[in-house]
């Protein structure tokens, strides 16, 4: 029986609650009237000086999910933008994947790492070898990592991962540092998730893939991620360990859309039920071709207007959760989304185990296939020509305002007098360090005009000041 304060999964992801969600998204398609009232409670409003949202649960936002109404779709979109812009301003964070290791002792049959793929050569980066990717890294302009390894106790366990932490946040080189490691491994222990916590990482990320427990099973049809329940509940044993910053995601492809958006709504209610925090992001992957890995057969594929609708929808009913999309989708694809939703992008990434180090993009270990190829210099001119801020900001995690912390930081709007000089200065920093040459003109008439728009006059003259003295040479000033 559905119970979003339940520990069990079975409970607080319930299949019935939503079979009978999506019935009642269907019943309600075409009430207007409905729909109408629930853009309307999602709008953004400043109360008592607070900046609210209420966003949807997963019953009002399936509805709006299942409406077919052009017009009313055109409002969704309108609104997602209104919300993005109101909670995060023009800001888009930057970050790489780095891949440590792709031994796997599961059966994931969408993922080329599935341990009877004997196509690909398997590999895991010595600590001289993480610290090469590292360097290289750095010296595009990277700041945060997010760090993704198979799973493999064996050749991967909890002490390889803390090490390669460990290296990464010690590794000084010119004016580069890696400021916040975020971790997309297994599912694991509450202790494992201490240790992670102790080793400093930012968000644990951890993909459902799917939430329909019977295509679950199916998908992973053996090794230690066969178990739906203990998958599920990793997020639970995650904030136990006390790493309050959590990432969902589900593989979009793999079942139908809309019980996965059920789902993920429903695993976000439960953790702000149970822990008085919603997830700190979401992602919003789709199946990529990989190795022995041909995406048709899944179905379940979904087009570029439902997913740019999902991400709309993802921002409406979470408006405080940071929303990320990776280079898995085109340029296209991806300037689209940053309008609707999306607050974090990756960029230049490479899905091999190392390969940053390299010239030419090596094939042999890929994840999967990268749509978007372009430098890190690219895609920082690119999100400029938009009218974006590309952030490099890692301010939030390094003064502890994770969990709730940050979500008071959202809420009181303060984010204009805070991150939005954090993400100014980085910048900078960037453009001092790595750009090119038309990318740093571009950058620096950004920051001018930026500047004027910092709500406290206080902020606006340090930040002047701290802008010249990163010209100068200075590093690492935060708000
Ligand atoms: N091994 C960890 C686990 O099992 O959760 C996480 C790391 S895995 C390298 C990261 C994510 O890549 C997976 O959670 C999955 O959603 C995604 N992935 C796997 N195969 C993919 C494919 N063919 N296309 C796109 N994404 C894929």
């Amino acid at each position: 029986m559905y119970n979003p304060k339940s520990l069990l999964a079975d409970e607080f992801i319930d299949h019935q609650e939503i079979l009978d969600t999506l019935a009642y998204a269907d019943a309600n398609k075409d009430n207007k009237e409905l729909i109408e009232s629930l853009l309307e409670k999602a709008r953004p409003r400043w109360i008592n000086g607070q900046l609210n949202c209420t966003g949807l649960t997963h019953r009002e936002a399936s509805v709006l999910l299942a409406c077919e109404d052009p017009a009313l779709n055109e409002k969704m979109f309108k609104l997602a933008e209104e919300i993005k812009k109101a909670f995060y301003g023009n800001r888009i964070v930057l970050f790489a994947p780095l891949y440590l290791s792709n031994y796997c002792i599961n059966g994931c049959v969408y993922c080329p790492y599935h341990s009877i793929n004997k196509n690909i050569p398997r590999k895991k980066l010595n600590q001289e070898e993480v610290k090469r990717q590292v360097i290289a890294l750095q010296d595009m302009g990277h700041k945060r990592l997010a760090l993704e390894a198979g799973e493999d106790p064996f050749h991967n366990p909890i002490e390889y991962i803390l090490e390669c932490i460990k290296t990464i946040y010690s590794i000084k080189h010119k004016n580069g540092a890696i400021r916040r490691v975020n971790v997309n491994i297994a599912a694991t222990t509450v202790e494992n998730y201490r240790k992670l916590k102790e080793a400093g990482i930012g968000t644990y990320i951890l993909f459902q893939e799917t939430y329909h427990k019977e295509s679950y099973l199916k998908l992973h049809p053996f090794g230690p991620k066969h178990d739906y329940n203990y998958h599920t509940e990793a997020m639970d044993r995650a904030m136990e360990g006390g790493i309050d910053d959590v990432g969902l995601g589900v593989l979009f492809g793999l079942e139908l859309y809309r019980y996965e958006f059920a789902g993920l709504l429903m695993h976000a209610e439960h953790l702000e039920a149970v822990h008085g925090v919603g997830p700190h992001t979401i992602s919003v992957p789709r199946i990529k071709k990989a190795d022995d890995i041909d995406p048709s057969v899944f179905d379940n594929g979904i087009s570029d207007d439902i997913f740019a609708k999902l991400i709309a929808l993802i921002r409406i009913s979470v408006p405080y959760t940071g929303m990320i999309i990776s280079t898995r989708e085109s340029q296209e694809v991806r300037a689209r989304a940053l309008h609707l939703g999306i607050s974090q992008i990756s960029g230049a990434s490479r899905t091999s185990v190392g390969g940053y180090d390299e010239p030419e993009r090596p094939h042999d270990t890929e994840q999967f296939d990268v749509s978007d190829q372009r430098t890190l210099d690219e895609v920082i001119a690119w999100l400029m020509d938009m009218g974006f801020i590309p952030s490099f900001c890692t301010a939030c995690y390094r003064a502890g305002r994770t969990g709730d912390r940050f979500m008071s930081l959202c809420k009181t709007g303060q984010i204009q007098n805070c991150c939005h000089p954090n993400a100014l200065m980085t910048l900078k920093e960037f453009l001092v360090d790595y750009a090119s040459e038309q990318t740093r003109k571009k950058g620096d008439a950004m920051i001018a005009r930026e500047i004027p728009t910092i709500p406290n006059e206080k902020v606006r003259s340090a930040l002047v000041k701290y802008l010249e003295r990163i010209e100068g040479g200075e590093r690492d000033f935060r708000f």
